[in-house]
């Protein structure tokens, strides 16, 4: 999967196939999360502390995933019983306090993506691809934008979506996730999920229907 399998899936529907579609915290956020989704911070500083985060928690994934495999080879002659301790703390501090604790119990404070903006390396991987590699976007025909922001409030990664429609500005962002909220809810109809074909103006179309009426 992680040679083959996500490469070719997220070239075909960005991110979102794995962060909407198959990831339970994913699913947990766009479900309890769902009411607090405008909370997520959308300043600067919030997305490069962002960047910062997710790629450091990227790179020590892929060190000590060597290392454990290393030591496996080994037959634990590398690491000894720290492998326990590491695999303890680890489940403890990522496992509970970071994505449990704080990635859900903190909804009401600083919106439903907190882990996956900040913590997941899953999302770190994949929103690598969909920068550098993906046929998905959201693109925008600017000229219709009446800033109305909208799309940046409900917005539930973070991103100022309305600063990329007011430049006209392809949103090519590696922590989008495709939800399509921001399409549902321009009421000018400016953002449109582009590479997922047909459907996906279906669904978006079905979206903002549910939004407006609810
Ligand atoms: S699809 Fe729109 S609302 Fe959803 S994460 Fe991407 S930019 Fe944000
Ligand atoms: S919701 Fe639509 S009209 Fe409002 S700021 Fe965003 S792109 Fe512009």
């Amino acid at each position: 999967m992680t040679f083959v399998g996500t490469p070719v899936l997220t070239y075909f529907f960005g991110k979102r196939w794995y962060c909407s579609w198959v990831c339970g915290c994913g699913g947990l956020a766009e479900t309890a999360g769902d009411p607090f989704r405008h909370l997520s911070d959308k300043s600067l500083k919030a997305w490069k502390i962002e960047r910062w985060m997710i790629h450091g928690v990227l790179v020590a994934v892929i060190l000590m995933t060597g290392l454990l495999w290393v030591n496996s080879w080994q037959q634990g002659g590398v690491l000894g019983s720290f492998s326990q301790a590491y695999s303890t703390a680890y489940g403890y501090i990522i496992g509970m306090a970071f994505s449990g604790v704080v990635g859900v119990g903190f909804y009401p404070i600083m919106g439903s993506r907190v882990w996956c903006r900040f913590g997941c390396p899953q999302a770190a991987i994949l929103g690598l691809f969909q920068r550098k590699k993906s046929k998905f976007r959201i693109t925008t025909n600017g000229g219709q934008c009446i800033s109305c922001g909208n799309c940046s409030t409900y917005c539930e990664m973070g991103i100022d979506v309305r600063a990329y429609a007011q430049k006209g500005q392809d949103i090519v962002r590696a922590s989008c996730v495709g939800c399509g909220v921001c399409s549902a809810v321009c009421p000018r109809g400016v953002l449109r999920l582009e590479g997922a074909g047909e459907d996906m103006d279906q669904r978006t179309e079905q979206m903002r229907t549910v939004r407006v009426e609810g």
